[in-house]
């Protein structure tokens, strides 16, 4: 009897060492394997931030003036990897190349399906493949007007020449899909239809108990509620007289000063000018730059937006695996 309860006990004993080898085997290979994505993205990654920086509201910067004529090549419909059907609208002579080149097209959407697993990319259901040349616009996203659920990413075909600055953009984009879905924020067919009615707006905000993101009304614990509410109650009420410059003449300078003045005097709060336009553009790009950059040491505002998104394990899981992704490009 002693000698089975001993028997019992070394194989208990044993049991453990073996759990805690397990264990200490698996916390040691997680935590190895994060550092070698991590190291071996490290360049990788330093080139995409360097190509992302610039001043968008920089009265200074002459040089988005002037605004580029858009063609959409081709619109697919999104079937989980892979893009179908596509619909051709007629283009001028020098973007019909890029309108036959499929394999093109399909190279722009994998970059997107590279970066992003599966099923985190489940919202997107059409894919426009567009161009205004190089640079200007990269890629966006938007509602499908005839289901707001659902969701449409476009990318400029032009800009695979830059992979660095359209990573970064789509990273940026899929951020509006993560923030932004019907699992966050309550779809509204009436605003998608809607898209310049300030006094909709206005009045569906007032009936949202929660952060009122402009495409709905975000649920309480969505990432851009607790965003928000973390990082833009103190200074909403200064940003939106600025905001509503946009509306009230058709000269745009007064808007673009007023943003650039508002980044200026709070330098510490936000990762980039851009980031000023709006808090859902707020938080795309310091997802972005949670994504691409290291985990910030210090504790300024812009440093407590991007650590904020290490509070979510999901989170910190699609981090690794879009760094997986952007390493392999
Ligand atoms: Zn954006």
């Amino acid at each position: 009897m002693k000698n089975n309860q001993a028997f019992v006990v070394v194989l208990i004993v044993m049991g453990l060492a073996i759990l805690a080898g397990i264990l200490f085997g698996r916390y040691t290979l997680v935590s190895l394997a994060s550092e070698t994505v991590n190291a071996a993205c490290t360049f990788r990654s330093t080139d995409i931030i360097a190509s992302a920086q610039g001043d968008v509201y920089n009265p200074n910067d002459e040089s988005d003036s002037v605004v580029p004529d858009t063609y959409y090549l081709a619109v697919y419909s999104v079937a989980g990897d892979a893009i179908t059907n596509p619909e051709f609208q007629p283009v001028p002579n020098e973007w019909k190349d890029e309108q036959e080149d499929t394999a093109l097209q399909d190279e722009t959407w994998a970059l997107f399906t590279d970066l992003i697993p599966p099923q985190d990319r489940e919202m997107v259901a059409q894919f426009n493949v567009f161009t205004d040349g190089y640079s200007n616009t990269l890629a966006a996203v938007d509602q499908l007007k005839e289901d707001p659920s659902l969701w449409v990413l476009e990318i400029d075909i032009e800009d695979l020449k830059d992979k660095d600055a359209l990573m970064f953009t789509l990273v940026h984009e899929y951020a509006h899909l993560l923030t932004l879905n019907a699992s966050q924020v309550i779809p509204d067919r009436e605003i998608v239809n809607k898209p310049g009615d300030i006094s909709l707006q206005q009045k569906k905000a007032a009936a949202c108990p929660a952060y009122f993101t402009g495409t709905g009304c975000s649920y309480d614990d969505s990432y851009i509620n607790a965003f928000y509410r973390r990082f833009w109650v103190d200074i909403n009420e200064e940003w939106k007289k600025i905001d509503a410059l946009q509306y009230a003449t058709d000269d745009q300078t007064p808007y673009y000063d007023g943003l650039y003045n508002f980044y200026l005097s709070h330098l510490d709060q936000f990762v980039d000018d851009y980031a000023v336009t709006h808090p859902t553009e707020d938080i795309a790009e310091a997802f972005a730059y949670f994504v691409f950059s290291p985990r910030p040491a210090g504790n300024s505002i812009k440093e407590q937006k991007i650590a904020f998104f290490y509070e979510y394990p999901e989170l910190v899981q699609l981090r690794e695996d879009i760094l997986n992704g952007a390493c392999s490009k």
